[in-house]
């Protein structure tokens, strides 16, 4: 697999402040961009990666390529609040936490500005040494969101023992809404209890108005999905970026 050689690429997701579609932040998503196959999918590359101890470089790749971007964003003057980079479990060594301070203090992007998006499985692997981890994280000013949530075993103990930041609701969840009325009951008892306790909440998978309003009424703060925007690569997301943040100017050169 070729990290090195430009072929490993980022597309971005906004993430929206669901009360006035404001920007929250961006979801950084790997794209391999193979010389034959053309534009691969994370699921076509990253369990391969995950099997063969590739993840570790491509992990560190996929940071840097991220904060690298924030930076740019940053000296273009572009309000991105924060990037989101997903971090697989094998990423978890205590290696981790200099390696990110190293890339954040290169660029000059302060911690605050990235997330780290972990899935629950992640969390639940070797408790001890995960929660020291991600409280050095935490410390550095990085934020933890746990992906997909809902999917795993969602242990509440998780959230009260790691210091998360954020929860980020699995779309299969947020499909049905607002038809089916079990599915409205659980994103709205995951709301609760995640406000309850000081955690964000992010809706994942926002494809239809409906999903979106009745996300809104229920009182979920973010949201990320195809209604708003697809992944995008660097290029068209800095389009993005000028259209939303200077709207008549976007209309004036058009
Ligand atoms: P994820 O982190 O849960 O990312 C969200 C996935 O849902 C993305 O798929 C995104 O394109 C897709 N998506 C976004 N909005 C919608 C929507 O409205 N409807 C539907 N049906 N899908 C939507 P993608 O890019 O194929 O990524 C799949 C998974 O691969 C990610 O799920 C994440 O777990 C993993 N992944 C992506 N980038 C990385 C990475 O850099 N490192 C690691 N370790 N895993 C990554
Ligand atoms: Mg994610
Ligand atoms: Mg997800």
């Amino acid at each position: 697999m070729a990290i090195d050689d430009g072929q490993l690429v980022l597309h971005f997701q906004p993430q929206l402040h669901l009360v006035d579609q404001s920007l929250s932040g961006m979801e950084a998503l790997v794209r391999w961009n193979h010389p034959r196959l053309g534009l691969l999918a994370p699921a076509r590359f990253i369990p391969l990666a995950e099997d063969s101890g590739l993840i570790w470089p491509l992990g560190l790749k996929v940071m840097e390529l991220a904060i690298a971007q924030m930076a740019a964003w940053r000296a273009q003057g572009l309000t991105v609040p924060r990037v989101a980079v997903n971090v697989s479990p094998m990423q978890l060594r205590p290696e981790l936490v200099d390696a990110i301070a190293e890339i954040l203090a290169r660029h000059g992007v302060p911690a605050e500005c990235l997330e780290v998006e972990l899935t629950e499985s992640a969390l639940t692997a070797d408790g001890p040494a995960v929660n020291g981890l991600l409280k050095a994280l935490r410390d550095m000013g990085v934020s933890i969101a746990i992906d997909d949530f809902g999917v795993d075993y969602s242990s509440l103990t998780l959230l009260r023992r790691l210091p998360i930041s954020a929860l980020k609701i699995d779309r299969s969840f947020v499909a049905e809404l607002p038809a089916n009325r079990q599915d409205v009951a659980i994103v709205e008892a995951i709301l609760t209890m995640a406000h309850s306790i000081g955690l964000r909440t992010v809706a994942e998978g926002v494809e239809h108005t409906e999903q979106n309003v009745t996300l809104g009424v229920l009182g979920c703060q973010e949201g990320q999905g195809y209604l708003f925007c697809k992944p995008r690569s660097a290029q068209d997301t800095l389009a993005w970026l000028n259209a939303t943040m200077n709207p008549l100017e976007a209309v004036t050169a058009a």
